[in-house]
C-alpha cells in the first residue's frame, strides 16, 4: 500500500466511522446485554434472540415460507458498532452465521439447517447525509419505501431501486438492484459510492473496512464486488454510500437523481378468454422488439418504462404497465406510440386506462398493492433470464405453453417480461460486478403457493417451463447473442444443478460471466476462511 492510499484509507475510515457517530470497536467478549467499550466510548450490544423466546418463529423466517432456520442465536442489531462483536464472537466459537437485510432473498441463503447464529439488520435502517463523505448513508436494513420516502421528501431525490416496498437495502443493493428507473437512471449500484463492511481475515480479524470507488481506494475491488457481486459473500454490509459518479457539492439535492415530479401511467388488461396462441406470441414479441430497438442510452425514448406480468389461464388476466414523466417533451406521444407498438396486430386489451400521478404515489401504487409480492405466508419457487434479442418464436410459444398448462391450476402463476437498457447499457460490463448490460429486458418466473402439499406441482411447473423455454441452450439462459445469462438478485438453486442446467455453463458463469475471477480474487482477499458462505457464493480460487 502507498502512502497515499495508506492517507487515503484512513480519512475514509474515519469519515464513515464518524457519520453516524459511531467508534470502531476493540476486541470485545460479548456478555449479553452489558456495555462493551472500544476507543474510550461505550456501546450498547444487543441481547440475542433464542428459542426460548416468543418473538424467535417470526425471526427465523423471511418471505419465502420455503425456508426456516433454528439458529441459537438471532442478533437484532441497531447500529453498525453491534456488529463486529457478534462476528468476532461467531469466529471464536466456529458457529454458522449468516445475515437478513430486508428477508426478501428468492433461496435458502440466510434461513437454512446449518445456520447457528443470525444477523438480523431489520432495526438499522437510518438515511442521512453524511457530510464527511459527501454521500447518503443508508444503513443495511432499511427498506425501498423507506429510502424513497426519506429520499425524495426531504431532498427532492432517488435511487433507481427495486418495485417492491419491503425488499431490504442488505441484499438489493449487493445484487445490483433493478427497478422502475433503470432505463432512465441505470442500476442502484450505478450510483453507489462506498460500502461499509465487517470482514473476517485469515487469521480470524474481524475489520470493518469503508471501501469506495474512488480510483485511490486500495479496498477498491471491495466496493467493486458489492455492485452485483450478490449479498452474503464477502462480510456483513453495514452502510452503503450514494453518490452518483460526476455528482459534486454538498447538498445531497445534487448528489443523486431526481425522479419525474409526474408521471404519465397507462395500466392494460388482456383477458385469456379472448386472448390465442398467435396473438401471445405476437404481444410477447412486440415488447421485446421495442426494448431491442430502444436499447440505447442516449434514446429519449430511455423515459418510457413498461412492464408485462402475464399470469397462468387460471388466473383470466395478462397485466402491462407503462409511464413516461410526464414533463419530458411529447410524453404523450411517447407513449401512445410504445403501446401502439406493443398492441400492434395483437387482440385488443379487454381494459386500459392513463392516469397522471405524482412519483411517490405511483411508487406506492405499485409497490404496496401487490398482494403476491408482500403476502408473508407464500412458498416460492424463482427462475431469471436476461435477454438480448427479442423471443424466438419458440421461446414465446413454450412461453405460452407454461401459461396454458391444464395440469396445474394456480392463478398465481406468472411470468414478469421487464425493461432493461436505456442508461444501464452505458456502463460497460466490467465496470461493476453485475455484467448484463447488453440486455434489452429480462424475465422473471414467478411460483407462488401457500400449502407445502403443493410445492412438487409448483415447482415442476417453474423448473419445466423454464427448460422448456431455453431447450436449445442446455434448458438456461447461456450468455450468447440471444439470451444473457441470469440475475444474482434472483438467484436459483437449479442453475447448480446438471438435472435442471443442462448447459456448458456453470452457475456463476450465468449470473457473473466474465466477472467471476476478480469476485474470486475479492473473496481470497477479503474472506480467504470463506465464512461467508451459502449454497451460491462465491468461491475461493482453486
Ligand atoms: C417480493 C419481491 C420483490 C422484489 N422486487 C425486486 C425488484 O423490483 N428489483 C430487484 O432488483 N429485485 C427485486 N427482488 C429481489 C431482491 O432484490 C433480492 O431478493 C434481494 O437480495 C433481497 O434483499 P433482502 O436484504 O431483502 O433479502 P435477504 O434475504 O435478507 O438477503 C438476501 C441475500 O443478501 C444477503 N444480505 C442481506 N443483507 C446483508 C448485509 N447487510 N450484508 C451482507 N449480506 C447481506 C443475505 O445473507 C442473503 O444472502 C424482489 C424480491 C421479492 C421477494
Amino acid at each position: 500500500m502507498t502512502d497515499e492510499e495508506r492517507k487515503f484509507e484512513r480519512r475514509t475510515f474515519l469519515a464513515g466511522a464518524a457519520g453516524a457517530g459511531g467508534v470502531a470497536l476493540a476486541g470485545a467478549a460479548l456478555p449479553g446485554t452489558a456495555h462493551a467499550h472500544g476507543n474510550g466510548e461505550s456501546i450498547a450490544l444487543v441481547a440475542p434472540v433464542t428459542p426460548a423466546d416468543p418473538q424467535y418463529p417470526d425471526l427465523v423466517m423471511g418471505l419465502n415460507n420455503r425456508w426456516t432456520a433454528t439458529p441459537d442465536s438471532v442478533y437484532v442489531v441497531d447500529s453498525p458498532n453491534q456488529v463486529a462483536p457478534i462476528v468476532r464472537r461467531a469466529v471464536r466459537r466456529g458457529t454458522k452465521l449468516t445475515v437478513r437485510g430486508g428477508g426478501h432473498g428468492f433461496e435458502d441463503f440466510v434461513y437454512n439447517s446449518e445456520v447457528e447464529t443470525i444477523i438480523d439488520m431489520t432495526n438499522m435502517n437510518r438515511i442521512y447525509y453524511d457530510a464527511r463523505m459527501k454521500a447518503v448513508a443508508v444503513e443495511a436494513g432499511a427498506i425501498l419505501l423507506d429510502v424513497y420516502e426519506k429520499l425524495y421528501q426531504t431532498w427532492g431525490v432517488t435511487l433507481p431501486g427495486g418495485v417492491c416496498y419491503s425488499v431490504g437495502m442488505g441484499g438489493h443493493v449487493a445484487g445490483g438492484g433493478w427497478g422502475w428507473l433503470v432505463r432512465r437512471n441505470g442500476l442502484i449500484v450505478d450510483h453507489l459510492y462506498a460500502v461499509e463492511v465487517v470482514t473476517v481475515n485469515a487469521a480470524g480479524r474481524v475489520n470493518t473496512i469503508i471501501a469506495t470507488r474512488d480510483r485511490r481506494d486500495p479496498h477498491r475491488d471491495l466496493w467493486w464486488a458489492h455492485t452485483g457481486g450478490g449479498g452474503g459473500n464477502f462480510g456483513v454490509v453495514t452502510r452503503y454510500f450514494f453518490r452518483s459518479p460526476g455528482a459534486h457539492g454538498r447538498a445531497p439535492s445534487q448528489l443523486l437523481p431526481k425522479p419525474p415530479s409526474k408521471v404519465l401511467s397507462s395500466f392494460a388488461l388482456w383477458s385469456w378468454s379472448t386472448m390465442t396462441e398467435a396473438d401471445y406470441i405476437r404481444l410477447l414479441q412486440n415488447y421485446a422488439s421495442w426494448h431491442v430497438a430502444n436499447i440505447s442510452p442516449d434514446s429519449p425514448t430511455r423515459e418510457v418504462t413498461s412492464l408485462i406480468q402475464s399470469f397462468h389461464r387460471s388466473n383470466g388476466e395478462i397485466h402491462m404497465y407503462a409511464f413516461v414523466d410526464s414533463a419530458v417533451p411529447n410524453a404523450q406521444q411517447m407513449l401512445d406510440s410504445y403501446l401502439a407498438h406493443l398492441q400492434n396486430g395483437v387482440t385488443p386489451a379487454v381494459f386500459a386506462a392513463q392516469s397522471t400521478m405524482p412519483w411517490l404515489q405511483f411508487c406506492k401504487l405499485t409497490g404496496t398493492t401487490n398482494t403476491l409480492n408482500n403476502d408473508p405466508t407464500l412458498r416460492g419457487e424463482y427462475k431469471s433470464a436476461f435477454m438480448k434479442n427479442t423471443f424466438t418464436t419458440a421461446q414465446a410459444a413454450a412461453i405460452y405453453r407454461a401459461m396454458t398448462r391444464s395440469d396445474i391450476n394456480n392463478p398465481n402463476l406468472n411470468i414478469v417480461i421487464s425493461p432493461y437498457g436505456g442508461r444501464t447499457a452505458a456502463v460497460p460490463n466490467a465496470a461493476t460486478a453485475i455484467p448484463h448490460r447488453e440486455a434489452a429486458y429480462k424475465l422473471l418466473w414467478q411460483a407462488q403457493w401457500a400449502n407445502p402439499a403443493d410445492d412438487a406441482a409448483n415447482i415442476a411447473w417453474a423448473r419445466e417451463t423454464y427448460r422448456d423455454t431455453f431447450a436449445d441452450t442446455g434448458g438456461v439462459p447461456v450468455p450468447n447473442d440471444q439470451t444473457d445469462g441470469c440475475y444474482v438478485n434472483y438467484p436459483d438453486a437449479d442453475l447448480s444443478d446438471p438435472a435442471w442446467n443442462g448447459s456448458a455453463f456453470a452457475w456463476h458463469d450465468l449470473y457473473y460471466k466474465e466477472n467471476y475471477r476478480r469476485l474470486q480474487a475479492v473473496k481470497k482477499a477479503y474472506d480467504p476462511r470463506n465464512f461467508f458462505n451459502h449454497r451460491q457464493s462465491v468461491e475461493l480460487p482453486s
